[in-house]
């Protein structure tokens, strides 16, 4: 895209991804950018005041009218979610997202928006591929038969097939990308939406800040994940927008830890080793999952690189920035001490 190429709406700009992605679209010289979120601005992890900023509540049709009146490009990253103790317990607002895309659809199709990008999630691959630690990578076509996560994952699918559909029928050129767990600064870390790496930090942050030098890990510890850097995934994002790309694809690291070597690098970053706890009972998702990128590097011959060691220790430098800004201690421990 080149940066006269009109303007571009960011749906779910107050949040972690949609922040990073207005910040990067002006890093890189677009100018005309609206960003729109349902959140007060106060709550927003970024906000650019250089842009058009707007307050809208998206599940509404009139409300995405509004955001893609004049709009040529749209991003679509607004969603109501968090990590697997959210998704879990919160089916049904997940799958009322379903009405932010729809609405959105319709106003692209109404505005006639020339590109609009989906983020959809891991979460739609079928459940029964995904239950060993010990985990074959998933490739796109493992989404069907369909099992994905309930809830959430019913309407990521849902609005996959919503955006091919739009794009058969009324020609919108709509991509969409499987992001692979996300993390980074300016993101949730706590109040029950975290995921695993923003969860991980700020209990290290907070035993090392306490003096109490034991963790809680959800589940026994031994199941799989890959992490993706945001900055991966701004730039994967973009990437994908401006591809040819009609059918969903990953967008993730393949760096496959369990979570028990995950609090290994967060304890080794914060210097300190920390007595575990395992809760069995609590949420844990899927036993194991990583991302098959063949497609990804076939057509974009990219694929998020972004070392978890690297990225982790950016997000728990401004986690622990965050939890401290009382104004008390806020300098790094020396790493190893
Ligand atoms: P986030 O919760 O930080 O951001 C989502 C934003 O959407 C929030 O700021 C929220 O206020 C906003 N929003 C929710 N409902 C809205 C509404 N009705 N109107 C307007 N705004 C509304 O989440 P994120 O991590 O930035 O995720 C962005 C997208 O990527 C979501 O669609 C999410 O499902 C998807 N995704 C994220 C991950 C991840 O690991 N972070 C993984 C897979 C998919």
């Amino acid at each position: 895209m080149d940066t006269n190429s009109g303007k571009i709406l960011v749906c779910g700009a107050g949040g972690f991804i949609g922040g990073h992605l207005v910040a990067d679209l002006l890093k890189l010289g677009y100018t005309d950018i609206r960003a729109v979120d349902q959140k007060p601005f106060k709550e927003w992890y970024q906000q650019a005041h250089e842009v058009e900023n707007l307050r809208l509540d998206l599940q509404d049709k009139s409300a995405c009218e509004r955001a893609s009146r004049d709009v040529r490009t749209v991003y679509n990253l607004a969603a109501d979610m968090g990590g697997m103790g959210f998704i879990e317990n919160n089916r049904a607002l997940c799958m009322l997202s379903v009405l932010i895309n729809t609405h959105l659809l319709m106003a692209a199709q109404k505005f006639n928006v020339d590109r609009f990008f989906y983020a959809s999630s891991a979460c739609v691959y079928a459940a029964e591929k995904q239950v060993t630690a010990d985990v074959v990578a998933l490739k796109e076509a493992d989404a069907y038969p369909a099992m994905p996560e309930d809830g959430y994952g019913w309407e990521k699918l849902f609005s996959e097939r919503m955006c091919r559909h739009f794009r058969e029928d009324f020609g919108i050129a709509t991509r969409m990308a499987r992001y692979h767990n996300v993390y980074g600064p300016f993101g949730t870390y706590d109040g029950g939406r975290e995921k695993a790496p923003a969860a991980i930090c700020r209990k290290v942050i907070q035993a090392k800040l306490s003096g109490k030098r034991e963790i809680e890990i959800w589940g026994d510890g031994s199941q799989t994940r890959s992490f993706m850097y945001i900055d991966d995934c701004v730039k994967g994002t973009q990437d994908i927008l401006a591809s040819d790309l009609e059918e969903p694809i990953n967008l993730g690291s393949n760096e496959l830890v369990t979570i028990n070597q995950l609090v290994d690098i967060v304890e080794e970053i914060g210097g300190v080793k920390l007595k575990r706890t395992y809760n069995l009972k609590a949420p844990k998702g899927v036993r194991g999952r990583n991302s098959d990128n063949t497609l990804i590097r076939k057509y974009l011959g990219w694929e998020p690189s972004t070392k978890l060691r690297d990225g982790l220790e950016k997000t728990y430098r401004w986690i622990y920035d965050q939890m401290n800004s009382a104004g008390a201690d806020t300098t790094m421990p020396v790493l190893g001490v």
